[in-house]
Order: structure tokens, then sequence, then C-alpha cells
């Protein structure tokens, strides 16, 4: 690709690890400050670039989002008419997977019921359950749900996945469609939430959803913050219909100094951060839909900005 670029935005301080993880992919990684012939820039990979940043590169064939959630990107009115691309990344999915095994085991395991005994300085045996009887419910099937659901499935859990188009997947019991979901809440102890944002899923746990599943049952959410009616889960989770939940992820971030969920004993609040792109194994998919492009190609994971992921 020589004489020609990949345009780089994003607002972590990471440029020279991706730099160095395409420059072994035969691609050549500038900042947009850094280059002189707009017109070399084929290709871009972004994390939230700012508005009318795509305007200045009229020779763009390819937008590659710096993550594998692309909600970001399609909501904008700027973007070119050329293919975009998520990161696809096994290790990324691997890290997806051990957050919610862990966010899963401890729930499954009754950790929050013993951290608060030591504080107490109390010795509170519970018997442990066979994780055959706890029921996991991941909504959302895609690369990351996908191995978050095999994981936990491999650990023995009864495993429920939902997803838009129906899947077969040994281990795991799947349904699809709006009419399925209600019954994967009703059945399912811990909740899982790995939808991606789009029209159909903003907002979609709501009161009548949380209200849907087992009193007492765990919410997890890894994905995004708005596919949650936050005052109606702020409200489950006060009036005690739902045991507890861990979110990674809020309708605005950073989550507010004001925001109840703070201060709630049964909320785990971490900052966005499950799983994260990691260029030393994602540069290798990037360098690929590069040359896919060159050579005229149809490009991997290509993103359907219409239906939103
Ligand atoms: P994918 O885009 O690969 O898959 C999305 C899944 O959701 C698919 O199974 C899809 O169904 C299903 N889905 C989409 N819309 C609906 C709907 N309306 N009803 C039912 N199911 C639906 O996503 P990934 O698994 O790779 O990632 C999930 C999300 O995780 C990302 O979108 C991103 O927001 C988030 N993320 C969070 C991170 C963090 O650190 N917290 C890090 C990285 C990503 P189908 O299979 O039928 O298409």
């Amino acid at each position: 690709m020589t004489g020609s670029y990949m345009v780089f935005y994003s607002a972590f301080d990471d440029f020279q690890a991706w730099r160095e993880a395409l420059e072994s992919e035969g691609v050549e990684l500038c900042r947009s400050e850094d280059i002189a012939d707009a017109d070399n820039v084929r290709s871009a990979l972004v994390w939230k670039p700012p508005q009318g940043f795509f305007q200045g590169f009229r020779n763009l064939q390819l937008v590659v989002n710096l993550g594998a959630g692309v909600d970001a990107l399609v909501g904008r009115n700027d973007l070119p008419d050329v293919p975009i691309t998520r990161l696809s990344d096994p290790r990324m999915a691997r890290m997806m997977a051990g957050f919610v095994l862990f966010a899963v085991t401890r729930y499954a395991r009754d950790i929050p019921q013993f951290e608060k005994a030591q504080r107490e300085r109390r010795w509170h045996y519970i018997h442990p359950k066979d994780p055959a009887d706890i029921t996991v419910g991941v909504l959302g099937l895609g690369e990351l749900g996908l191995e978050s659901a095999r994981e936990v499935a491999r650990q023995g859990y009864r495993v429920l996945g939902w997803s838009r188009t129906q899947k077969s997947v040994e281990g795991i019991s799947c349904s699809s469609g709006p009419d399925a979901l209600v019954s994967v809440l009703s059945q399912s102890d811990i909740v899982v939430c790995m939808l991606p944002r789009t029209p159909e899923t903003d907002g979609l746990l709501d009161a009548a959803m949380f209200r849907s599943m087992k009193q007492g049952a765990f919410f997890i959410n890894v994905s995004r913050g708005s596919i949650v009616d936050e005052p109606a889960l702020i409200a489950a989770l006060q009036s005690g219909w739902l045991g507890g939940a861990t979110l990674d992820v809020f309708a605005k971030e950073p989550l507010s100094p004001d925001s109840p969920l703070w201060t709630m004993e049964n909320v785990l609040i971490t900052p966005h951060l499950a799983s994260i792109a990691l260029p030393s194994s994602a540069a290798m998919q990037i360098g690929e839909n590069v040359r896919r492009i060159a050579r005229n190609e149809a490009v991997l994971s290509r993103i359907d900005p219409k239906r939103g992921y």
C-alpha cells in the first residue's frame, strides 16, 4: 500500500500501539494532522471522530470502527458512502467472555453476600448451588455475545440465548424475535445484556421487561446503557424486585456523580471496560480488509448502517 495511508482518530492515547501493530500488516497509519496529502488517504481507523472528519478525505474507500459497537458511528449524518467495518478480534471476544463469566460467577456463588458478611466479621455459610440449576439468559448472540454465552455454558450453567434471527448453538437453548424475549427473561436467574444499540433495542429493557424477570434475578449490562430504561432499572433494584446488577455501561457516560446507582449496595459499577480493542491481535483483520479493498474484493465484518450493527 505504498503511497497510501490510513488516517487515525481516537479519544484514547493509543496511536503508537495501533501504528506499530498495523506496520507489520503493511498499513501506514497517520494522525490527520500529520498527513501532507489528504488525497492519499484511502482508509480510516476511527473512534468517535469529530463531525466533518471524513470530508477532507475524498479518496476514502474504507472506514474501520475502532471497536465492536458501531452505534456512535452509524448515527451520524456525515458518513462517506464506503464500506464500514467493525473490529472483529477473538481476543476482544475472549476478554468480554471473561468479564461476563466473572459477573455471572459472582452472583451464582453468592459473592456479594460474603463480601457483606466479611465486612461484618460474620461467618456466613451458604451452600453452593449446582450451576446446572442456575439459568443464565444472554440477550444478543453476536461475536462477543456468543463467545460469552459459550463460556458460561462451559461452566455448566443452563444458558438461554436470544437474538434477532434464529441460531442453533450446541449447549445453548436459542430463541429469537420480539415475542421470545419475555420467555427468556422470565426463566433466567441471571440476565446478561449483550445487544447492540439500534433503533430497535434502544430502551428495550423497560419497567415491564424488568417486571417480567424473576423476583431476585440479577442483571448484567456490558453492551450499551441506553438499551435500558435507567430509572426503571433503579426502581426495580430499589424495590428489591431485582436482586442486583453489574453495570459496565450507562445511558450517559461518565455516570453522573448524582446517580443513585453509585451508592446502591446491590450494584457493582465498572467504567465501560468489559472488553477493549487490542491492537496486536486486531491489526490482522484491519490489514486483511485494507488489502481486500485494494484488490476490489468484499471486506470482512462489514456492518449495515441501516440495521445499526
Ligand atoms: P454483534 O453485532 O456481533 O451481534 C449483535 C447480536 O445482537 C446479534 O446476535 C443480533 O442478532 C442481536 N440483535 C441485534 N438486534 C436485535 C434485536 N432487535 N433483537 C434481538 N437480538 C438482536 O455484537 P457483539 O456481540 O460483537 O457485541 C455486542 C455489543 O457489545 C456491541 O454492540 C457493543 O455495544 C458492546 N461492547 C461493549 C464493550 C464494553 O467494554 N462494555 C466492548 C465491546 C463491545 P442476529 O445474530 O440475529 O443478527
